[in-house]
């Protein structure tokens, strides 16, 4: 029963491959955002009580009829939103052939090429990120969270020996790390996780522009350690949720190394602009980074997820992770590699960095190159439109991300009339943009340009929908 018969598989993988092919080819006609329907999907799903199985159609239709209703569609062009990539097809590909062979990454000797695989592309985007041959070392990951997760427990288990076999409470004082407002909340629960608890997290001041100030680092760490507080992080984000805030990760390298904090950059989303020539200076500095997060489930386009943690420190993560088990398989003992459950967070593990490999060797550099250039593109061409039509900018990064208040209005800046034009322009179905609160808690509306597959037309389905939203909203 678990193994369908020849005839039902072969029906099967058709039945998925022209769903998928039909996905991508007519997800523009679909509203982009869904409605919201909780008894809707419970009351679908409460015939399956798994009392009388169905046959493989009836459950493939019934799930393909909901995704297609039920969810936001990420693909579609007009999606500005979060950092949620339109797949690459080699890497919907991977993804499938991952789960087909089932390869496990937690001993090297169960799945050596995948865990090779996985190296390679760790050593080529390390070494794009600017670390020198010989000093790349890292892991897949779940995510950013995880990533981020990593970062602080290397950075801890780096700063105090002490912390991987004691824990925090051997630490001489409240360990303490530094972040700022338009930080990822993820420090804030990796904090937590490390049994530091959030209160670890110092939030350094920001200039005009929401970047880290470096002098007010300076001035923060050499306080705090007069106040018997232990700092040993600072994190700079290249390329904020919120704004696309570019933090100055030179400068911050430079306040890390005269300080000793572990320097760690979140370049979760930006990360990806490594490999656009004219976004690549955006990024200076941070091949300076003890430690890197990029998620290759964002920029680089690949399904979800495939996190990736970056550290020219090639003994930090088996300090941090190692430990032996001796019903773990030990065939390879004696070769020059390294079993990723003793290298990293995770122990039972699916072949993440598949969907990155096959993405990459198919596209090339260049490929993504001119992805990621077209994306910047548009998100040029969009900041133009919208200063076009009346709406202010309001966050400065070079990255394709606008944040942006009505100025035509005298309440153009109120989180009521924002709020009221972002819910108009989703429940339109034509494009999806989100209200997050930057800096000084002003509320703005967001839209970044996340779909390689996004075109000029698509720019300006959003400036109608905008328009359209600002007449129709309440107030004046
Ligand atoms: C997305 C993001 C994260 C979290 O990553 P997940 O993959 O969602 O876990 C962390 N930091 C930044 C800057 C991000 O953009």
């Amino acid at each position: 029963m678990l193994l369908l018969e020849k005839d039902a598989r072969e029906k099967l993988w058709r039945k998925v491959t022209e769903t998928l092919e039909t996905y991508v080819e007519t997800v523009t006609k679909a509203p982009v955002a869904p409605k919201l329907d909780p008894e809707g999907i419970r009351s679908g799903l409460a015939p399956f009580d798994f009392e009388k199985p169905v046959t493989p159609e009836a459950a493939i239709d019934y799930t393909v009829r909901n995704l297609w209703e039920h969810q936001l569609h990420v693909s579609h062009p007009s999606y500005f939103g979060m950092f949620n990539p339109s797949p690459a097809t080699m890497g919907i590909a991977a993804e499938t052939l991952a789960a087909g062979f089932n390869s496990q990454l937690a001993a090297w000797s169960h799945s050596p090429w995948a865990a090779e695989v996985e190296r390679h592309v760790i050593q080529a985007l390390g070494r794009k990120f600017g670390y020198p041959e010989g000093s790349v070392d890292g892991t897949l990951c779940s995510g950013g969270m995880e990533a981020n997760h990593t970062a602080v427990l290397t950075a801890l288990t780096r700063h105090f020996p002490a912390f991987a076999e004691e824990g925090a409470r051997a630490l001489p004082g409240q360990p303490t790390l530094y972040v700022t407002r338009e930080s990822h909340d993820t420090f804030k629960k990796a904090a937590r996780l490390c049994g530091l608890g959030a209160k670890a997290m110092v939030t350094v001041p920001t200039d005009n522009d929401l970047r880290m100030d470096p002098s007010a680092l300076q001035n923060r760490v050499q306080q705090d350690r007069a106040d018997g507080f232990a700092p040993f992080l600072v994190v700079a984000t290249l390329g904020t949720t919120s704004a696309g805030i570019v933090d100055p990760a030179a400068a911050i390298a430079d306040v890390a190394a005269k300080e000793k904090l572990w320097f760690h950059a979140d370049a979760a989303w930006g990360g990806a602009a490594i490999l656009c020539d004219e976004l690549r200076p955006v990024l200076e500095g941070i091949e300076r980074a003890d430690s890197i997060t990029f998620d290759a489930h964002k920029w680089l386009s690949v399904p979800m997820t495939a996190g990736m943690y970056f550290t020219r420190h090639t003994d930090i993560l088996e300090k941090t992770f190692c430990v032996t088990q001796s019903y773990m398989p030990r065939e390879a003992e004696g070769l020059d590699i390294r079993d990723p459950y003793a290298h990293s967070m995770q122990w039972s593990r699916r072949f993440l960095g598949l969907k990155i490999f096959l993405s990459l060797a198919v596209a090339g550099w260049e490929g993504y190159a001119e992805a990621i250039g077209h994306m910047n593109q548009m998100g040029k061409l969009l900041k133009k439109k919208l200063e076009e039509n009346d709406w202010e900018i309001v966050n400065r990064t070079p990255l394709p991300l606008a944040c942006f208040v009505d100025r035509t209005r005298k309440d153009g800046r109120s989180a009521e009339f924002l709020e009221a034009v972002s819910a108009r322009v989703l429940a339109s179905g034509k494009a999806w943009i989100s209200v997050p609160h930057i800096g000084d808690n002003q509320p703005c509306l967001r839209a970044c340009i996340t779909n390689y597959r996004t075109q000029p037309q698509d720019l300006d389905t959003l400036i109608t929908t905008l328009e359209d939203a600002r007449k129709n909203a309440p107030g004046s």
